[in-house]
């Protein structure tokens, strides 16, 4: 059995596939917004977040843990990374193509440092 899985709870395992990319895929539910969710100690987590904390420690408050894979529903904690609000918002501009290599919003007047997250 992968480490991975030795330390999960164990009524988590078998919802926990793994891909060729070696994403950690959800087989629970799932929101919306493509997130995986779990129920754990009586209370409802997000699923990438509780691997996070599971494996990485603790998320300081206002931090988000960002998938590196880009895949949504995946929980392996070494495709997650912590950071910053305003980094998150640089990274979601960059991926969909509204910022460019220096850092600049394309077709926008703000600056990187003005963007403030949602
Ligand atoms: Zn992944």
């Amino acid at each position: 059995m992968a480490a991975f899985l030795e330390k999960l709870p164990e009524n988590l395992r078998a919802k926990v596939r793994l891909s060729d990319r070696g994403c950690m895929e959800w087989q629970g539910e799932i929101n919306r917004n493509g997130y995986g969710r779990l129920w754990f100690g009586g209370h409802r987590h997000m699923a990438h977040k509780f691997t996070f904390e599971l494996y990485k420690g603790p998320i300081r408050d206002g931090m988000y843990v960002d998938h590196l894979c880009r895949n949504r529903c995946c929980v392996n904690p070494d495709h997650l990374e912590l950071v910053t609000p305003r980094l998150n918002v640089i990274r979601v501009h960059r991926r969909r193509k509204r910022i460019d290599e220096e850092g600049n919003l394309v077709g926008g007047k703000m600056k990187p440092t003005q963007v403030v997250a949602p």
